[in-house]
């Protein structure tokens, strides 16, 4: 399955390379703008889709987007021809696991070293850019590996969407982030376990000493985790508490992996930014996210996934069942009850780069308007992020990240799985359309 994709994005970059080169061909010339000549360009706001505009581009930033007629090429300038594509701000992921495989056999999770874990991320974090996501907010990796994957991504040492990471995520012993795997002779633990106020306050500031942009805590079980339950809350309102209160007088958003209504609501009322999964949200849960602002990340795409291509442990299987015959009535129920929504895929439990099938689940099967399921994957994941001022839409003074289909997106968001064009903060990383 991805043999096929990779041997075309390959291609597409061979093909982008000479226009790539050609746009920043000499470090000592005067850096010249880049003229992208868009069919159309989308604005995410207003779903008004403007034909036969020039998005002018200068190092990593949009300078201005102007009607071609009226952007006439300059000395210096290059150009781009997209006037067969639609122009669209680059996606956002907000729940990934960058440094993670797609691999279910649990002597493979136990064996996999930290060193290997981050090469793993650089190759996923390739593919992820390639698929049209420029940012991604990945929630959970080992040892730190996703710090050293993000500060290589912005060094240029390797190629991949802007990051915002976690680290290990805070959870207790014996829940979802711990590592249950081994018996009590092997002494093994998840990074981030952390029991009791002065434990978890500990840890956040131990996340965020070693290089967390954001705090993720594992509020109930999970399904991918051996022994807990995931309609248990884990940790108590008061730890709760104590971990969002500590991260946010830090300068960090928190994100909570819950599927029990329990421990979504306490979530919630602890003031968390975001639930992710929100497997079994029930009306309370929908009210105090309502009053409180609180995004939901529904993470829908890998339950259909999951059904045609996973081969679990058994001990995963039930609980993967259960949760997929409730999770999306309930999800589409909160949705239509209003509850604000940032896209996110957890990808890493399915292969990356297939992030953008989750845009197709909340269109398809939530019953989203197109352009509204786009703002999840734009507007709502900047916000979420704090990013506002960087990503999100298509605006002087915001970082170059623009990407193109073939077609209008706001008819048919499945355009979104094919990908045409991925520039990220003023770099061609993707060009289909090259000569
Ligand atoms: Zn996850």
């Amino acid at each position: 399955m991805t043999v096929g994709r990779g041997l075309g994005v390959f291609c597409g970059l061979l093909l982008s390379f000479g226009l790539m080169a050609s746009a920043f061909a000499d470090d000592a010339a005067p850096v010249g703008r880049i003229l992208l000549r868009a069919g159309h360009v989308l604005d995410v706001k207003t779903g008004t889709e403007a034909a036969n505009q020039t998005i002018i581009v200068s190092g990593d930033k949009i300078v201005a987007i102007a009607a071609t007629d009226a952007t006439p090429k300059q000395a210096g300038d290059s150009e781009i021809d997209l006037k067969s594509m639609t122009l669209l701000p680059g996606l956002i992921d907000v729940h990934t696991h960058l440094t993670g495989d797609t691999n279910f056999d649990y002597y493979h999770e136990l064996s996999t070293s930290v060193a290997k874990s981050a090469l793993i991320g650089a190759r996923n974090a390739k593919v992820t850019l390639e698929a049209g996501f420029t940012t991604v907010r990945n929630v959970g990796a080992d040892g730190y590996a996703d710090v050293d994957l993000r500060d290589a991504i912005n060094e240029g040492l390797v190629v991949g969407p802007h990051m915002q990471v976690s680290g290990p995520p805070l959870g207790i012993t014996g829940g979802h982030c711990d590592e249950n795997l081994l018996p009590i002779a092997y002494h093994l633990q998840g990074g981030g376990v952390a029991d009791g106020i002065e434990a978890v306050q500990h840890k956040v500031r131990e996340t965020i000493k070693y290089g967390a942009d954001v705090i993720k805590i594992c509020a109930t079980g999970g399904v991918l985790s051996k022994g807990d339950d995931p309609q248990a809350s884990q940790y108590t309102l008061e730890e709760l508490k104590a971990i969002v209160a500590d991260a946010h007088r830090l300068g960090r958003k928190t994100a909570a992996h819950a599927h029990g209504a329990q421990g979504i609501l306490w979530a919630t009322l602890a003031g968390i930014d975001s639930i992710e999964h929100g497997s079994y949200i029930n009306d309370e849960a929908i009210t105090a996210m309502k009053q409180h602002g609180t995004y939901l990340v529904p993470t829908a795409y890998l339950i259909d996934w999951m059904q045609q291509s996973g081969h679990l442990p058994e001990f995963y299987q039930q609980k993967m069942h259960d949760v997929s015959v409730v999770e999306k009535t309930n999800i589409k129920h909160a949705i239509a009850a209003g509850v604000k929504v940032a896209l996110g895929t957890d990808a890493a439990v399915y292969p990356h780069g297939l992030n953008a099938h989750e845009l197709d689940v909340y269109v398809n099967q939530f019953g989203m308007k197109p352009l509204a399921a786009l703002q999840t994957a734009t507007l709502n994941a900047a916000d979420l992020m704090g990013w506002t001022d960087k990503v999100g839409s298509l605006e002087a003074g915001k970082w170059a990240d623009i990407i193109a289909v073939v077609g209008d997106p706001l008819k048919d968001v499945t355009l979104l799985q094919n990908v045409a064009f991925v520039m990220k903060a003023g770099t061609v990383y993707k060009n289909s359309a090259a000569p």
